[in-house]
């Protein structure tokens, strides 16, 4: 049915884990206030393609400005695996730092430029899918 691989990624601490379907050829890099914090690279997923595989009950929820967004991190370590964006709250943006067996190197670097949110959202929804 698929041809995705499946990636196995956590936090630091090992307590929250969680599988990815995905072909990643590309990581989005967001300069929002909070992503520039992070240092986080980000690639898409559904509730399909992203399982939660343990330490659901150790994520804490930090959200701010829009409160559209929801952003999970570990309440032990700190590291944010993965979060709702505002893009699209339905889906999940998973943090690819978060994958060890990922050469982060290879991979083509996408910039959202979310310092900027409105307009770049706007050229991401204008595009035909
Ligand atoms: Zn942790």
């Amino acid at each position: 049915m698929t041809d995705h691989q499946t990636y196995l990624g956590s936090c630091h601490c090992g307590r929250v884990k969680f599988e990815l379907q995905a072909t990643v050829a590309y990581a989005m890099e967001c300069n929002c206030s909070l992503c520039r914090r992070k240092g986080a690279l980000w690639h898409g997923a559904s509730d399909k393609t992203l399982r939660i595989v343990s330490g659901e009950q150790d994520l804490t929820l930090y959200q701010f400005g829009t409160l559209t967004a929801k952003h999970y991190s570990c309440r032990h370590c700190g590291i944010s695996p993965f979060t709702r964006p505002r893009l699209d709250p339905a889906r999940w943006a998973v943090n690819l730092r978060c994958i060890d067996a990922l050469d982060l190197s290879s991979l083509e670097i996408r910039k959202f430029d979310g310092v900027n949110w409105e307009e770049a959202a706007q050229a991401i929804y204008a595009k035909p899918k």
